[in-house]
């Protein structure tokens, strides 16, 4: 009977889940499909912690962790900026994946001794080694994917290992012959040891990888924790971890999909084709010999009889916080009869849909928002285009230089517009580290600056006019 009523609620959360995750892929009902899967979650939590509790089961340490991990999570969730929310994903990723390691390795521990028939035992035992290696691999790629994001100086490029692909593919033949091991003995200590091994090939997998494929890379690990969650669940038998495991696990591969083709990689290039960042040999100062700086009066001007104008936001928005100013323009130059379009790239900022989260938390009318396949046909015919902090995902030596470390990579054409006014704050490069022939255009301005600062200096200036 309890056991019926506790599952029904997994049936209910699982439910919420998939509910949940189907309102997701609309903007204006996220919100509300975001509530629903941690609704969903409280549900499961509850129904667990009901099940222990009839078992008689302590219930001392999990309240005790439960206390802890909500403490921590809600600090994280109310300090952490938008800037950092890729890392945080990151984090939680990785934390996912060692609590999988962590429950898997426990039961095996308690198991010992225990003689159940030798069918479950076989598969409980694979289940385990699936949950320690996946696990493994997901905590520690993700913290390195964690210090790549967080720019953290020493971790930014990646430690020169020899023959990486070598040692990579020797320790995964290692690592599989050592779960058989683990999965023939039901051993306690070889669990370890498999888990050490697949720490450190976690480590090994992301180290190399970096400038624009992070991405992809953390919509792999956001698979890989749900995989090792689902495994999870078959070892301790809990329905709703091996239903959301399985969500997150088939969701994180669509997601790794959708990211591989909008940067036009395939996933094996992306994991073993070594790309370092700021690898372009060409000389930044050739590059730049003809950048034209601008103000806010002279955009302003521009901007009085422009009839087309599309904003081009990428991760310097982000940092700026400017999403409430570039609408602010963007409704005034409406009401001077301009049309207003955005322009979206799937990878611009930091994480998949960046963006637009931080268009529609300033209200930006969700229709003004238009993907980068969609716009891209129609650029010749944009009056002023004003990139905001975007860099990478403009940059044209993504289509004319297959040597760049973006090559193939699809970009916003925007140098095709008929104005350009690029707004950041220096001639630094983006996050893969190469410049950007796009600046010293003869069709480009750049207006160097905050770009906060730079909006609002165009607004007043509009006033003023
Ligand atoms: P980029 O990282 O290419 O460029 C951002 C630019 O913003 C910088 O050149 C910087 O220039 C400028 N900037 C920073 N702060 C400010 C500020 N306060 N005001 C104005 N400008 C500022 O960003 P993109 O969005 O164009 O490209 C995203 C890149 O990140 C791609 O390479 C992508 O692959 C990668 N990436 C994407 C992820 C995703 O899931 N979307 C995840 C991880 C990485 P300056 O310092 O001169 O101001």
């Amino acid at each position: 009977m309890e056991t019926a009523l506790v599952n029904t609620a997994y049936l209910v959360a699982a439910s919420l889940f998939i509910l949940g995750l189907k309102q997701m892929g609309r903007p204006r009902t996220a919100v509300r499909g975001n509530l629903m899967g941690a609704l969903g979650m409280a549900i499961a939590v509850v129904a667990t912690l009901v099940g222990i509790w009839r078992r008689e089961e302590p219930l001392g340490y999990i309240i005790f962790g439960t206390i802890i991990g909500v403490a921590v999570g809600a600090v994280l969730a109310n300090r952490i900026q938008m800037t950092a929310m890729p890392q945080l994903v990151a984090l939680f990723n990785g934390f996912g994946g060692g609590a999988s390691v962590f429950v898997a390795g426990a039961d095996l521990i308690q198991s010992t001794g225990r003689v159940p028939d030798p069918q479950t035992q076989l598969a409980v035992l694979i289940a385990t080694a699936l949950s320690g290696v996946i696990g493994a691999v997901t905590f520690w790629g993700s913290l390195v994917a964690f210090g790549k994001l967080q720019e953290i100086s020493w971790m930014k490029k990646p430690f020169h290992v020899p023959a990486q692909q070598l040692v990579n593919a020797s320790l995964a033949a290692f690592m599989v012959l050592l779960a058989v091991f683990m999965v023939m003995s039901g051993s306690p200590l070889m669990y370890v040891v498999l888990v050490i091994v697949a720490s450190v090939l976690g480590l090994c997998l992301v180290n190399p990888i970096g400038g624009a494929d992070m991405p992809v890379v953390i919509a792999l690990l956001n698979s890989y924790s749900g995989l090792a969650a689902a495994a999870t669940g078959f070892v301790i038998d809990n329905n709703v971890l091996i239903v959301a495991g399985s969500l997150v696990g088939a969701s994180g591969v669509i997601l790794t999909n959708l990211m591989c083709k909008a940067m036009n990689r395939s996933l094996f290039n992306v994991l073993f084709g070594v790309m370092e960042a700021g690898s372009s040999g060409d000389d930044v100062d050739d590059i730049y010999a003809n950048v034209r700086s601008t103000s806010a009066e002279e955009v302003a001007m521009i901007l009085e009889t422009a009839e087309r104008v599309v904003f081009v936001p990428g991760y310097g928005m982000a940092v700026a916080q400017a999403q409430h100013a570039v609408r602010n323009l963007g409704l005034m130059l409406e009401e001077k009869g301009a049309s207003i379009e955005y322009a979206i790239h799937p990878v611009a900022g930091r994480m998949p849909g960046h963006m637009n989260v931080l268009l529609a938390e300033a209200d930006v009318d969700y229709e003004q928002l238009k993907e980068m396949d969609v716009i891209n046909p129609t650029l010749e015919t944009v009056d002023v285009a004003i990139v905001i902090g975007a860099n990478d995902v403009v940059n044209p030596v993504a289509r004319t230089d297959p040597k760049s470390p973006i090559a193939g990579m699809p970009i916003i054409d925007i140098d095709k517009a008929r104005t350009v006014v690029v707004i950041k704050r220096s001639l630094s490069p983006g996050f893969a580290g190469i410049p950007n022939p796009l600046f010293a255009m003869e069709n480009t301005l750049m207006l160097f600056g905050d770009g906060q600062q730079a909006v609002l200096d165009i607004v007043t200036a509009l006033k003023e006019s």
